[in-house]
């Protein structure tokens, strides 16, 4: 295998643990919510299309012959849920939440980017193209992210504003 072979793989792996750690984070978040049902829904929809890229990673690795790292795997699940729990207890948890997710989500966009350039470079066009199909989702969940969140900060301070209703989630 040649180094930048070697590069591509460990990427991917890498990938593959973001993409659990995606999956735990949006997990936490999701079972938190309570009064904001448009983000709630729009990241379900984010879970289940999380779940499928972590299929389409291993399928790369596997076919490059390597496996998921599990103490990456490991790690990237213990991070997720160490950030899931420190949000849990501020009063400003659903928008420090959606800020989080959008920061995620971009990290994504830069690694799948990376990922096809290395692709290109390798000439390993099925990575390519799987990397090319799971960009565009990135994408629109942080598109859609960036979009909600002038709207989901004025929910949260109306609700903020009324004493009998709960802002935080
Ligand atoms: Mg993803
Ligand atoms: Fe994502």
């Amino acid at each position: 295998m040649s180094d930048p072979e070697k590069s591509v793989l460990d990427w991917l792996r890498d990938a593959h643990a973001m993409e659990q750690q995606s999956e735990q984070m949006l997990t936490g978040e999701i079972k938190r919510l309570e009064h904001y049902p448009q983000l709630k829904a729009r990241l379900e929809e984010h879970i289940e299309e999380t779940r499928g890229q972590q299929q389409l990673l291993q399928q790369c690795i596997e076919r490059l012959g390597g496996s998921t790292s599990s103490i990456k795997d490991a790690s990237a699940k213990l991070m997720a849920f160490g950030q899931a729990a420190s949000g849990m207890f501020v009063s400003d948890e659903v928008v420090k939440g959606a800020m989080s997710a959008y920061v995620f989500e971009n990290m994504e966009i830069a690694s799948y980017t990376v990922l096809i350039a290395a692709a290109k470079v390798t000439g390993d066009s099925e990575t390519q193209r799987i990397c090319e199909q799971i960009l565009p989702q990135e994408v629109a969940m942080a598109e859609w992210l960036r979009n909600h969140l002038p709207s989901l900060t004025e929910n949260f301070l109306d609700r903020k504003a009324d004493p009998d209703v709960t802002a935080k989630r």
